[in-house]
C-alpha cells in the first residue's frame, strides 16, 4: 500500500468482508484496508467449536442486540447475537456447514438474477471449501474454509435409525444432489478448532502489504454528495476521497469519541437535493424484527406440530 492510499475500503470484517479483503489482496497491486468494531479474535472460545456457549452471550466479541419488544411475541424482546470481532458472525456461529437449497439458486436464477444458479454458485463453494472427505464434483478439498466431519455417536445412530424406520431416508451430505433427510451434518472446522473467515482468509492474507486491518474501528456515517461517487466515511480512519482510489488519515481516540452516532437518519428523509447527509438504513432494522417475529412463530408452530399442543394462542394477542 503506497502511504494512505487504498484501492477499496472494506468496512466489516465478518464472513463476507474478511473473504472480500481476502481475494481482492491476492492481487499484489490492490490495496485494502478493511475495518472491523470488534478487536483481534484472541480469546481462546473464538477457536474451541463449543466456546460459542461462552462467546454468544459475550458482549466482548458478540454486538448482543436485541430486537424491540415484539408484538407478535408477546412483547418480547428477541435476542439477536451477532460477532464483533474479526471473523465477525462466523467466529461464534453455530458452525453448520449447509449451503442453501439447489432449488431457491435456480429459482433466484429464474428471476432473472445472472450468476445465482446453483450450478453458476458451485464453483465458488468449492473454490472456498476444504473438505476432509476430499474434493469431488460437488465439493472443493482444499479450500482455505476447512470442512469435517462429526464423530457418529450411538445416540445419534439410535436417532437416525428411528428417522430410518419412519421412512426417512439417510443422507451422507446434506450439501449433495439432494438435501433431505436424516443424518450428520459437517462442521466448518479444521483439526478440531473453529474455521472463522478470520482463521480461513486473514491469517494467510494479513501479512500481505496491500492489506491493511485496523480492529477497533467502527465507520459511522457514510456521506453522500449526491453525485453517487463521493463516499466519506468516519472511524478509526478518515476517508477524504473516494474515486478510484481512496485517501485516508487515521483518527485519535479523542477525535474517534467525538463522533456523535446518533446524528443518522433515515434515507427516505433527505431533502431532494442534499448534498452531505448522515443515513441509515432503516429498512434494515425493521427486516431484521420481522425475520424475529417470524422465526419465533415457525418454532411455536413447529413445536405445536410435534407435540399436538397448541401454542400458537399468546402469538396472536
Ligand atoms: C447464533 C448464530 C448461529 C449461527 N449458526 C450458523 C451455522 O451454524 N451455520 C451457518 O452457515 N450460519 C450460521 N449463522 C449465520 C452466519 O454466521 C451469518 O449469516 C454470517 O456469519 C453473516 O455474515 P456477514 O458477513 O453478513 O456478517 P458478520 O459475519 O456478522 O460480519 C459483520 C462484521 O462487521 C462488523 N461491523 C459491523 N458494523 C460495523 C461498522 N459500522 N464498522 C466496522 N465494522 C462493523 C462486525 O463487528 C462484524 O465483524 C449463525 C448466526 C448466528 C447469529
Amino acid at each position: 500500500m503506497e502511504g494512505d492510499i487504498a484501492h477499496y475500503i472494506v468496512v466489516g470484517a465478518g464472513s463476507a468482508g474478511a473473504v472480500i479483503a481476502a481475494r481482492l489482496t491476492e492481487d499484489p497491486k490492490v490495496s485494502v484496508v478493511l475495518l472491523e468494531a470488534g478487536g483481534r479474535d484472541r480469546n481462546l472460545w473464538l477457536h474451541i467449536p463449543l466456546g460459542y456457549g461462552k462467546t454468544m452471550t459475550d458482549a466482548r466479541v458478540n454486538w448482543m442486540y436485541k430486537t424491540e419488544p415484539e408484538p407478535n411475541c408477546a412483547g418480547r424482546e428477541i435476542f439477536w447475537p451477532r460477532g464483533k470481532v474479526l471473523g465477525g458472525t462466523s467466529a461464534i456461529n453455530g458452525l453448520v456447514y449447509i449451503r442453501g437449497q439447489v432449488e431457491d439458486f435456480d429459482h433466484w436464477r429464474q428471476l432473472g438474477n445472472e450468476g445465482w444458479s446453483f450450478e453458476d454458485v458451485l464453483p465458488h463453494f468449492k473454490r472456498a471449501e476444504g473438505n476432509v472427505r476430499g474434493g469431488d464434483d460437488l465439493h472443493g478439498g482444499d479450500g482455505p474454509l476447512g470442512v469435517s466431519d462429526l464423530e457418529s455417536h450411538p445416540l445419534c445412530e439410535a436417532f437416525i435409525a428411528g428417522a430410518q424406520e419412519a421412512g426417512i431416508p439417510r443422507n451422507p451430505d446434506f450439501n449433495g444432489r439432494i438435501q433431505e433427510g436424516v443424518g450428520y451434518f459437517q462442521l466448518t472446522t479444521r483439526r478440531g478448532f473453529r474455521s472463522s473467515t478470520s482463521v480461513a482468509y486473514l491469517r494467510k492474507a494479513r501479512s500481505r502489504p496491500n492489506l491493511r486491518i485496523v480492529t477497533g474501528a467502527q465507520a459511522t456515517r457514510v456521506l453522500l454528495d449526491g453525485k453517487t461517487i463521493a463516499f466519506e466515511m468516519v472511524a478509526k480512519l478518515e476517508v477524504r476521497n473516494y474515486s478510484a482510489a481512496v485517501e485516508f488519515q487515521l483518527l485519535s481516540d479523542e477525535e474517534c469519541k467525538s463522533i456523535n452516532l446518533s446524528r443518522t437518519k433515515p434515507i427516505d428523509a433527505m431533502a431532494e437535493g442534499e448534498t452531505a447527509q448522515t443515513v441509515c438504513l432503516a429498512d434494515v432494522a425493521e427486516a431484521a424484527k420481522k425475520t424475529a417475529a417470524w422465526n419465533t412463530r415457525r418454532a411455536v408452530e413447529l413445536f405445536s406440530f410435534v407435540t399436538g399442543l397448541n401454542a400458537a394462542v399468546p402469538l396472536d394477542r
